[in-house]
């Protein structure tokens, strides 16, 4: 089995939080586990909680959308949240919920190893770029630690609010130019690499 998909499954029946035992479905995330384009939201909602699939309700509706709008469909991306599990009520997952969650997440980045991170909401945002300030930095391009990070708006709190709808849908149209960016500046390095085996000779 495919170690995504044995992550898939250890998220599946995971009780290291709370969230475990309030949920009817943990939400692993899906997408081609080569994607260049890693989307990371905030958590499961009620419809994601109850099909095990992330962004699937009405905020999943308006990312397709968004992601149509640069000619993607959302089977080419990786789609997946900070936390797995749904917070009950929708409320904001708690910082052990977040910290508890977190090795998933960072599995996941590194078996899927994206061009470019997308990160959706202030949750997402916060694990990518502590500190990072959405209202400045939204649309344009980060680098952390060699990954590329690109800050958006989540699409539920775009989708009701005509003046961040308009944002996000500005800010989705320049992920094309950034996941080019971000393949530039990867690929020379990765062409100095010698050939594995070279370095299998030591
Ligand atoms: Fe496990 Fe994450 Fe679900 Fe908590 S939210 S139970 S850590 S999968
Ligand atoms: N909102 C999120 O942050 N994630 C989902 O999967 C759905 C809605």
């Amino acid at each position: 089995m495919k170690e995504l998909d044995v992550l898939a499954r250890e998220v599946a029946s995971c009780r290291k939080c709370g969230l475990g035992s309030t949920r009817t479905h943990a939400v692993p995330g899906e997408g081609p586990h080569d994607a260049d384009l890693l989307f990371v939201g905030e958590g499961p909602g009620w419809h994601e909680d109850q099909q095990a699939r992330p962004f699937v309700g009405p905020a999943g509706k308006f990312l397709e959308e968004l992601l149509l709008s640069i000619g993607l469909r959302r089977q080419q991306v990786f789609i997946t949240n900070i936390v797995k599990c749904r917070p009950p009520s929708n409320r904001d997952p708690l910082p052990g919920e977040t910290t508890a969650c977190q090795p998933y997440l960072e599995r996941q980045v590194s078996l899927i190893h994206p061009r470019l991170i997308v990160t959706l909401g202030r949750y997402s945002l916060a694990h990518f770029l502590p500190g990072g300030a959405i209202g400045r930095i939204h649309g344009v391009m980060q680098w952390r630690d060699g990954q590329a990070i690109f800050p958006c708006y989540h699409p539920a709190a775009a989708l009701h609010q005509a003046s961040l709808r308009r944002t996000i849908e500005a800010d989705f149209l320049k992920i094309p130019a950034a996941l080019d960016a971000a393949r530039a500046a990867a690929e020379p390095a990765e062409a100095a690499e010698p050939p594995a085996e070279q370095l299998s000779l030591f």
